[in-house]
């Protein structure tokens, strides 16, 4: 069974093609700039030489059906012919209240996922159009769409409230959703079959940590507590986001700058986190150049960020009463040696013990605790797309 995941932003699309009867990708690539001047197509079929193509592509019709052409191409294609995709997963970020599951697409799932669409202004759109292109071009394939809030609806409803009025929840569902759901399940499982455990009997606390960064409590197979939430903004410090913060310094600074709506939510969540705070950059590598250079902005934005790393990993472990296992993982996680070994020897009172030689690794699946130390630390390379695929592929051939 082939099954085509598809990945859409605004002005982009992402896509791969497994053949998931060995769980192998036979393709992948990036549409980019959508309906901008100098639009563009990367292809990278597996184990052959990567194509760029230069097209006008102006709408997620036209971006997928140069994804088909590409896929078929008698020279760089990897199937034959488009009738060879079985099925579509769709990648979807904000799922509300209304899915808790992944599910087969039809016109009343549209309907819900538009229906979310305030809480997902520059996200749940441009999946709707990907779906619709999909349909269009495809109208035969079964389409799945997998949320990156659906994990995250085991939450018990002391954790996933907020402080406000409870009309606030009733009118609008503002409530803490939790986002990345999708990585999160996929590093919280893979590390039970690591450990050879049952994944309903271990207490885990992943860690994803990359541009955008978020942890989440899994207890008995089930998330119980997650740092992102009512939008991907809340939690740690991150590349361009703030984070966690006072709330009331949002009409504060508004008054004092003068700053719009628009102004300041650009602020909170382009111009701020690690950016904000070096000056430098939103990119790990360049903020730990620099503090490795004497920059002292560089060096305080990573000992903000680990600082928050630790303590949202200390509170999950208080409220599962408990740690088995610690994961890291997305771009931070799976690659910053010195990040983990900061995050991680600060968790000793939990029983963590780092063994720097194996943590001496990037992007590789690997546990990096001292033998029979008592919370296992893991370093698992996320694989959102895979989980997606296999969605896809489970309601599919049911
Ligand atoms: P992601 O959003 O998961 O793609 O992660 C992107 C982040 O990972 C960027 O801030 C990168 O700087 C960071 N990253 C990638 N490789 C490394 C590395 N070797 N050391 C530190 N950070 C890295």
């Amino acid at each position: 069974m082939k099954v085509l995941v598809v990945n859409c932003g605004s002005s982009s699309i992402k896509y791969q093609l497994f053949e998931m009867d060995n769980e192998l990708v036979l393709a992948k690539g990036l549409v980019e700039r959508i309906g901008l001047e100098g639009s563009i197509l990367t292809h990278q079929p597996t184990g052959k030489e990567k194509k760029v193509i230069n097209a006008n592509i102006t709408n997620h019709v036209i971006g997928i059906s140069l994804v088909l052409e590409a896929l078929t191409d008698a020279n760089y294609g990897v199937i034959s012919n488009m009738n060879e995709i079985d099925a579509i997963g769709h990648r979807g970020i904000h799922g509300g209240e209304k899915f808790s599951d992944s599910v087969l697409i039809n016109e009343n799932v549209i309907k819900a996922i538009e229906e979310c669409n305030d809480m997902a202004p520059l996200h749940n759109p441009p999946s709707i159009s990907g779906i619709n292109a999909c349909s269009e071009l495809m109208p035969n394939v079964p389409q799945v769409i997998v949320f990156d809030t659906a994990f995250h609806q085991t939450m018990p409803k002391h954790a996933f409230m907020y402080g406000l009025p409870y009309e606030a929840y009733e009118k609008y569902g503002i409530r803490r959703y939790g986002f990345h759901g999708t990585s999160h399940k996929y590093v919280s499982q893979r590390v039970a079959d690591l450990m050879g455990k049952d994944f309903k009997d271990l207490k885990i606390i992943t860690c994803h940590l990359g541009n955008g960064s978020s942890v989440a409590a899994i207890k008995n197979g089930k998330c119980i507590d997650t740092s992102m939430g009512f939008t991907p903004l809340e939690g740690l410090l991150m590349g361009t986001r703030c984070g966690n913060i006072d709330p009331a310094i949002i009409p504060f600074l508004m008054k004092k700058e003068n700053m719009t709506l628009d102004q300041i939510d650009n602020y909170i969540n382009k111009k701020s986190g690690v950016l904000g705070v070096s000056g430098i950059s939103s990119d790990f590598r360049d903020i730990e150049k620099a503090a490795e250079s004497g920059n002292d902005r560089a060096q305080l934005a990573l000992d903000m960020f680990t600082y928050e790393v630790v303590k949202f990993v200390g509170s999950y472990a208080a409220a599962m009463n408990g740690v088995d296992a610690i994961v890291f993982t997305a771009g931070v996680g799976e690659n910053s040696i010195e990040m983990r070994e900061h995050i991680s020897s600060s968790l000793e009172y939990l029983g963590t013990k780092v063994d720097k030689e194996k943590n001496n690794i990037r992007g590789k699946e690997r546990e990096f605790s001292v033998d029979g130390s008592k919370v296992k630390l893991f370093v698992i390379p996320t694989n959102e797309e895979l989980v997606i695929a296999r969605d896809t592929k489970t309601i599919c051939t049911k």
